[in-house]
């Protein structure tokens, strides 16, 4: 990491996720014109952000990482701030009820890349390449909007810069965040900090690895590894002990408080015997990370029309479950993942407000993974604060 040479041997490495661009000479050209721009965040501030995820790590605080599944360019401010009204908000219910300060990091200002579970998506006997995020592509179902144009990193920044001043006026110690996907985009925005001799990302505070590229082997663990950020990484119930400890290895060899982040997104119904033995490898090694508790991946279904939901139910049962295993091992939990958004959208169903499967044609508006209204963020925080053992 003290090298002044960036280590670029990642590109030799399997990259799973990765869009092809029709013409790559326009690629090299943004990803040119990228590395020529401001960087979106400083390095000060991601060293602010490490030594508050180490205080969620010890107990002393928590966690609040919230916001979209994807982001699209075209959100209006009024969005924007809604969604950070309600961030806001169950912060605050969250402080109150477990009496800890809580570090709040949006999903936000770059969350514009998403893993897909295949490359096509059909429908009516039509069949296009999957919509990857605003960086790469568009959400609507035609050829021209489905074919990645990489000039939308342009966009991205852009975008970014706009998001985060927003998010800036309305809650000064908030975070950003967002998957390290698109390496394209993320080698691009890499910066060297003169004063400190490291490199960091400046495209977002704290930068994640999901589920399907946290390869131990791959690229975006050896790419991530080199970047002074706090990083998180997704966990799910295939997790073995190997690939956690070597992730850890990888990630954080010096063992730096704050470092790193293990998500947990097992699912309410696996959490109880996915958990506990990675938690036990990980204690015994002597290794101390943050664990937070993504309850939204591991619990997503398909209904009826073929739309992606989640039951509220599930969702609050695999928080207490996540606090019940922590317990057990005796280690604090740091905080929560979690998909929301402040507008009054259909996408989650359950009690409180009671929403059922009829309800989802209402006000489904998600560009990917359903999110929790704002009622059923508020009544999830409180119930979190209920099973929350410090
Ligand atoms: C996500 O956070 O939107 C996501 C795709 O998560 P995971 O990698 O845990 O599946
Ligand atoms: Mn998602």
């Amino acid at each position: 990491m003290s090298e002044r040479v960036l280590d670029w041997s990642w590109r030799h490495l399997p990259a799973v996720q990765q869009p092809t661009w029709p013409v790559p000479e326009v690629a090299e050209q943004a990803t040119a014109t990228l590395k020529s721009l401001p960087g979106i965040v400083d390095i000060q501030e991601c060293d602010q952000l490490r030594r508050e995820v180490a205080a969620a790590a010890d107990g002393r605080a928590l966690v609040l990482q919230a916001g979209d599944c994807a982001e699209r360019f075209d959100t209006s401010p009024e969005s924007t701030s809604a969604t950070v009204r309600v961030i806001t908000r169950i912060a605050h219910v969250l402080s109150r009820g477990v009496g800890l300060p809580v570090v709040v990091i949006g999903r936000m200002a770059g969350q514009f890349a998403k893993p897909r579970s295949g490359a096509t998506e059909e429908r009516d006997g039509v069949e296009l390449p999957v919509y990857r995020g605003d960086v790469i592509n568009s959400p609507e179902f035609t050829l021209a909007a489905r074919i990645p144009d990489p000039r939308r990193m342009l966009t991205a920044h852009r975008a970014a810069v706009a998001k985060l001043g927003l998010v800036r006026s309305l809650n000064r110690e908030m975070f950003v965040s967002h998957e390290a996907l698109l390496l394209d985009y993320e080698s691009a925005l890499v910066r060297w900090d003169e004063p400190s001799g490291r490199w960091f990302s400046a495209s977002g505070h704290l930068l994640w690895i999901g589920e399907r590229t946290r390869d131990p082997l791959g690229a975006h663990v050896a790419f991530i590894a080199q970047l002074a950020n706090p990083i998180g990484v997704k966990i799910g119930p295939t997790c073995t002990v190997d690939e956690v400890l070597s992730v850890i290895d990888r990630i954080d060899p010096a063992g730096e408080p704050g470092r790193l982040t293990l998500v947990a997104r097992m699912g309410a119904d696996r959490i109880r015997t996915a958990l506990p033995p990675l938690l036990r490898a990980v204690v015994r090694s002597g290794r101390h990370v943050a664990w937070m508790c993504d309850p939204m991946h591991g619990n997503t279904i398909k209904l009826g029309a073929g739309r992606k939901t989640r039951r509220f139910e599930d969702i609050a049962a695999e928080v207490a479950r996540f606090h019940e295993t922590l317990g057990e091992h005796g280690v604090a939990p740091s905080g929560l993942h979690l998909e929301l958004t402040g507008e009054d959208v259909t996408e989650c169903i359950g009690r409180s407000p009671a929403l059922s499967e009829r309800d989802l044609a209402r006000r489904y508006e998600t560009a990917c993974d359903p999110r929790l209204n704002r009622l059923q963020a508020i009544r999830l925080v409180h119930l979190t604060t209920r099973t929350f053992r410090k």
